[in-house]
């Protein structure tokens, strides 16, 4: 039976498969994407086009009298794509949030050694700038630049210069109150005024999901994908020797997926 018959037959199968492409079209220019950009391997860019190119062949070409496949794939697609996307760019959030805390961090620690270091205070107003703390970050670059000669800073007073030129929601000014104590602090303060604490350092966190909270709803949904769609799937579209080798390639995958995801990332920390 060629397409168009089968079409005929079942004319459900273009719904799922048009539904599947629109989504499979995301995937695939995602993973391009990430690929160029060196966010994700090229080996595991190029196997997650494959195996989107097939799933969007097996989609229109389910094997005779299990066409039950084809909304089975459109649901694996439709629901990675739309749990992976998200996902993806609050790990790359979290992976760029990161960084910044360490700089400030590293800036609190120069200050610690030599408080008046221009250039740790400027650092600290750059990155909690950076992080949307506009007011404070303009507050703290003026006092840190104030008496510093024109000349020696002129990067310095450019960048404040710009940052006060952009025009800043006057909120951005408001004190900020401290995680650990509750005390309010106004601009330009880089301790709490009441207990101390790098008060700056915990506001520019801000809130986001961790990391180890979303590389576990990944691991649970791709485990779910291979036991409910991976396995049936396997096992009527493949031949006996390759659905077997298929369903254990799958098996061993889920394992190692949650393996990782539970167990595995205990030493790199869970932050
Ligand atoms: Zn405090």
């Amino acid at each position: 039976m060629n397409l168009a018959d089968r079409l005929a037959a079942h004319p459900e199968i273009a719904i799922f498969g048009c539904i599947t492409w629109a989504f499979l079209i995301v995937w695939i220019l995602s993973m391009v994407h990430w690929t160029i950009q060196a966010e994700i391997d090229t080996g595991f860019g190029i196997i997650a086009i494959i195996f989107g190119v097939g799933l969007g062949f097996l989609v229109f070409n389910p094997p005779a009298g299990n066409e039950f496949i084809s909304p089975l794939i459109t649901l694996m697609v439709v629901g990675s794509v739309i749990l992976f996307l998200p996902l993806r760019s609050i790990i790359n959030q979290h992976e760029l949030v990161a960084i910044d805390m360490d700089a400030i961090d590293r800036a609190y620690r120069q200050l610690e050694e030599r408080p008046n270091n221009v250039g740790a205070r400027f650092k600290i107003a750059k990155l909690i700038y950076g992080r949307g703390l506009h007011g404070h970050a303009i507050k703290l670059a003026d006092d840190a630049l104030q008496n510093m000669p024109q000349d020696f800073f002129a990067e310095e007073h450019k960048m404040v210069d710009s940052w006060k030129r952009a025009g800043h929601d006057e909120a951005t000014f408001r004190a900020l109150s401290c995680v650990e104590c509750g005390a309010s602090n106004p601009p330009g303060e880089l301790y709490c005024k009441k207990c101390g604490a790098k008060f700056l350092l915990d506001q520019a966190k801000g809130k986001w999901i961790g990391r180890a909270m979303v590389k576990k709803l990944m691991a649970v949904w791709v485990a779910m994908l291979g036991v409910f769609v991976g396995i049936p799937v396997s096992a009527v579209a493949l031949p006996p020797i390759a659905a077997a080798i298929a369903i254990c390639g799958l098996a061993t995958l889920i394992m190692l997926t949650l393996y990782s995801a539970f167990l595995g990332g205990r030493a790199s920390g869970n932050a």
